[in-house]
């Protein structure tokens, strides 16, 4: 059975969130063992065995994935799906949001955070995947926006990512973001014109800005914990799975 590590903390009631690990599943080498994504290489079969189990370990008939493409598209997912039939494409998004109870948003990542935001007074749970390139798109403000119509009080939790001592970047990144928050949340690199970036103080400064209320965050970082994914340390590899739903209203 693949590992579920449930979020440490009480983003409101009757909401649950997680993340999977390396741990448990079907498959091997690289993907090894519990990888997540069907785009990165590993071979269906053992992807769908690993979905199969991350049904089991949540209890939840009902996963939505999406065609993540760095960018700042949100879906907003308003009712259950059939599962038999329902067999058409991913909505090509990096967020997506629902008040629909026992629906489970996921996203994929191996360093990019994933940032699970819940509203606690009017039902609605989101998640978004954020690397540098979503963060400078702006799916987090697309992701509050789209849920602020219910309820100015939003929550958030930020899954695992990679973090400054590991996230060195160029200026080509530094000029994508806000300056007025990443000068900041970086530090030089001696004698280079790099920076190491913390991308998860980052985010949590732009959710501040945002008027996200209680932020929590996970502190493993994908590129030390060999039992996450990063796709900086090993490049051909898998993904974890983050997820929100809510049980209970
Ligand atoms: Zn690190």
């Amino acid at each position: 059975m693949i590992e579920w590590n449930e979020a440490s903390c009480q983003l409101a009631e009757g909401v649950r969130a997680g993340y999977t690990t390396r741990f448990g599943g079907a498959s091997t080498g690289a993907y090894s063992s519990a990888n997540m994504a069907t785009h990165v290489g590993d071979a269906e079969a053992y992807v769908r065995e690993n979905r199969r189990q991350l049904h089991q370990v949540t209890g939840l008939d009902d996963v939505r994935f999406l065609t993540q493409t760095h960018g700042a598209n949100v879906v907003r997912i308003s009712s259950p799906v059939d599962q038999i039939n329902n067999q058409g494409p991913l909505p090509v998004a990096d967020a997506q949001w629902t008040d629909v109870i026992g629906i489970g948003l996921a996203i994929l990542t191996a360093d990019c955070v994933p940032v699970v935001i819940a509203d606690p007074d009017g039902h609605g749970v989101g998640i978004a995947h954020c690397g540098w390139r979503g963060a400078a798109s702006g799916v987090l403000e697309s992701l509050v926006a789209a849920m602020e119509c219910r309820s100015k009080r939003l929550n958030a939790w930020l899954g695992p990512g990679i973090c400054k001592r590991c996230y060195e970047v160029g200026p080509d990144v530094l000029e994508r973001l806000d300056v007025r928050i990443s000068k900041r949340v970086i530090e030089a690199v001696p004698k280079q014109e790099r920076w190491w970036l913390d991308l998860p103080r980052y985010l949590e400064m732009l959710l501040q800005q945002l008027g996200v209320q209680r932020i929590f965050r996970s502190t493993n970082c994908t590129y030390e914990d060999q039992n996450l994914y990063s796709y900086r340390r090993d490049k051909v590899t898998g993904r974890v799975a983050t997820l929100v739903w809510r049980e209970t209203r």
